[in-house]
């Protein structure tokens, strides 16, 4: 029993979920400063603050 609970919410940024396009729902490609949907031309520009 030498279970410590309270690191157990580390957590795993190995899978990136990415973005996901609005209209077709495809995976978005991650650009530098925005997403890019390969599929129909889509592309969300990243908000960020500062
Ligand atoms: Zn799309």
């Amino acid at each position: 029993m030498a279970d410590d609970k309270g690191k157990g919410k580390k957590e795993v940024n190995q899978y990136k979920p990415g973005r996901q396009c609005p209209k077709c729902s495809s995976r978005m490609a991650d650009h530098k400063n925005r997403y890019a949907c390969g599929k129909c031309g889509y592309t969300e520009f990243k908000q960020q603050k500062q």
